[in-house]
């Protein structure tokens, strides 16, 4: 199992949310410099988090991306699987699709190790993410303080 990119920039981001202080905030910008990301691609990880109801922009002088209250409740497993969508770790289903697809024990097997995968994150929110020793690393990246 290989998390896509933008899955995994996306968990970047909201780990890099989780740990800003009250009076700080941070960009798109700021995120995708943090972590050594293209802005653009960023831009587009944040607009589905903000879709999603994970990250949201507050405006005004002190404004920023924060993460929302969703954000800090949800589980990591859920998160991971809206990112992917209902993607399957093999393309079965691929240009030209395989002539075993309609009776393969081994694409179920995968459906299942697939499952298990996302259901090993369940258990975790983003502040389990952000503990020691990672939680200290990311407060020093982009840090913008109170102006
Ligand atoms: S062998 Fe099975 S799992 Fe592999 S591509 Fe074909 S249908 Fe999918």
């Amino acid at each position: 199992m290989r998390l896509t990119k933008f899955t995994d920039l996306a968990l970047r981001a909201v780990m890099r949310l989780a740990v800003a202080e009250e009076g700080t905030s941070l960009t798109s910008r700021e995120v995708a410099a943090a972590m050594d990301v293209p802005y653009s691609h960023m831009a587009k990880v944040i607009s589905r988090l903000q879709h999603l109801g994970v990250v949201e922009a507050r405006r005004g002088r002190s404004g920023g991306l924060a993460l929302t209250g969703l954000g800090r409740r949800a589980s990591v497993g859920w998160l991971v699987r809206e990112l992917e969508g209902d993607t399957e770790v093999v393309a079965c289903e691929g240009d030209p699709p395989c002539p075993l697809r309609a009776a393969c024990r081994l694409r179920g097997a995968l459906r299942d190790a697939q499952e298990a995968f996302f259901e090993a994150l369940d258990p975790l929110v983003v502040g389990d993410l952000v503990a020691s020793p990672t939680g200290p690393v990311l407060v020093g990246l982009g840090v913008r303080g109170p102006e």
